[in-house]
């Protein structure tokens, strides 16, 4: 419920505008629901229209992908960038591709990107993009001319000091290579901090690949030593997912002493009681290419079920969703609840629906928000672009070190902003008003832009 007339009174001009857009307004309204701690200090923000301004993007180009199928057939997909906040920095933020997207599905990336990146302390704006597209079934050569297309647009609204892409669902590192290399062949010019997570041999960083999964892991690690003296030591864990976020989040996770017992992709999920095979699982999937159900053909002892909501009936003591938005709901937050999990650590932004957060709150379960424990990604990312700048590359150690002192930070803002707002250890709280008062700063600053 919100009470701040401001609040209020620009939420329901969203609603008014965009309430077709389902999943912008849930993250909009999450956001808001913190700010009511905040806003009420600051009259001068509703003077300069700081809120109006911060729920429009600066500017949202849509535009046509036509591509070729390796039978010479036609297709054609919808390609977005919204480029919604650059306060701070540059646009940054990945790009996605995957059916399910639409505008409303960016602009909420986007929206929650500008917070995450705000937290990273690195000075990066928040953007968002994509495509329709689906990557699953299709030929290598399919996937480069798709990418080759989708740059030959993106190219002209992109660059280092505007707006640097990187992956997300669907983009991994053969997309970016793809993505990369028309966007070279267009300008003429190797600008490598245009995109990230590009391959070590043309300015990737190491350690991008596991970060997004492996800051997880260090936030929870954070969390559970600050919170309850605890660690994952013992730990059985459920991991959703069984992509780049997950596959690194479980090998940290298993690393720290806790045991991944099921993972999911979105046709069901694998429980095996003896804790996942990361390398049977990472050849079935980075190398294979195959649907998570192998595993339980190839692994005696591990078991198979259809339905990837179901993995979270699996009895656990920590839940890290980690494959796509909205992927727990009331449902599954109570049946962690009745088996007694003591945590759920965000990777997927916005994994858990409204209702799942609140019952997982309301039972006092440690809880973290993606755009505070997921942002490892897009700070490595921000270290993959220090790098190409300085023509200099660290080795893997120093970017996982520093990678692991940005999410302690990240944490300590977050938790120290809940106490300001008077509920010490309320992270959603913590990373949504940390994260925009930075924002707010800087739009202020900069004056009615
Ligand atoms: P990948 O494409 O590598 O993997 C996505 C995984 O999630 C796959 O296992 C996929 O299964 C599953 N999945 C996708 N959609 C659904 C769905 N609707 N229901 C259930 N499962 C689904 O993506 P990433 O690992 O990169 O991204 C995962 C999440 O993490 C996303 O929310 C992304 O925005 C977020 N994230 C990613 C970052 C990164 O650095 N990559 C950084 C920060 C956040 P299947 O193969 O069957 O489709």
């Amino acid at each position: 419920m919100l009470n701040n007339e401001y609040l209020k009174r620009v939420y329901a001009q969203v609603e008014e505008r965009d309430g077709h857009e389902s999943e912008f307004l849930q993250a909009v309204r999450e956001v808001f629901e913190s700010l009511e701690y905040v806003v009420p200090k600051h009259p001068e923000w509703e003077k300069a229209g700081l809120l109006e301004r911060f729920v429009e993007p600066e500017r949202v180009v849509e535009f046509r992908v036509p591509w070729t199928d390796d039978q010479g057939c036609v297709h054609v997909n919808r390609g977005y960038r919204v480029q919604f906040n650059s306060a701070i920095g540059p646009y940054k933020g990945g790009l996605r591709f995957h059916p399910s997207v639409n505008l409303s599905v960016v602009k909420f990336l986007g929206f929650e990107q500008v917070l995450k990146n705000s937290l990273t302390t690195l000075p990066m704006g928040g953007g968002k993009g994509g495509s329709d597209f689906d990557p699953k079934g299709k030929s290598d050569n399919e996937i480069m001319r798709f990418c080759q297309s989708f740059m030959t647009e993106l190219y002209r609204h992109i660059g280092q000091f505007t707006d640097t892409p990187a992956g997300d669902i669907g983009v991994g590192a053969r997309e970016v290579g793809y993505l990369f290399g028309q966007y070279k062949k267009i300008v003429d010019r190797f600008d490598g901090g245009v995109i990230t997570g590009k391959g070590l041999s043309y300015g990737g960083s190491l350690a991008r690949t596991q970060a997004t999964g492996y800051g997880i892991c260090y936030f929870a690690s954070e969390v559970l030593r600050q919170q309850k003296n605890d660690s994952f030591e013992g730990k059985n864990v459920i991991v959703s997912g069984s992509g780049n976020v997950a596959q690194y989040a479980a090998q940290k996770c298993m690393q720290l002493g806790g045991k991944v017992i099921a993972m999911s992709d979105s046709k069901g999920y694998v429980y095996d009681p003896d804790g996942i095979d990361l390398d049977k699982l990472f050849e079935i999937k980075q190398v294979r290419r195959e649907r998570i159900s192998v595993y339980a053909d190839e692994v005696q002892g591990a078991e198979y079920h259809e339905g990837c909501k179901d993995i979270w009936t699996v009895k656990c003591d920590i839940a890290m969703p980690c494959a796509s938005q909205n992927e727990m709901d009331e449902a599954g937050a109570k049946a962690l609840i009745a088996n007694g999990a003591i945590a759920v650590f965000e990777g997927a932004n916005m994994p858990l629906t409204p209702e799942a957060i609140a019952a997982v709150q309301a039972k006092g379960l440690l809880y973290s928000p993606g755009k505070a424990s997921n942002a490892g990604g897009v700070a490595t990312s921000g270290l993959e672009m220090s790098q190409n700048s300085l023509r200099m590359s660290w080795s893997f150690e120093e970017v996982d070190e520093k990678l692991h002192e940005i999410m302690k930070k990240i944490y300590t803002a977050c938790y120290e902003a809940s106490v300001e707002c008077g509920k010490p250890g309320d992270l959603m709280l913590g990373a949504n008003v940390a994260g925009f008062l930075k924002v707010a700063d800087a739009m202020m600053a900069q004056g009615v832009v």
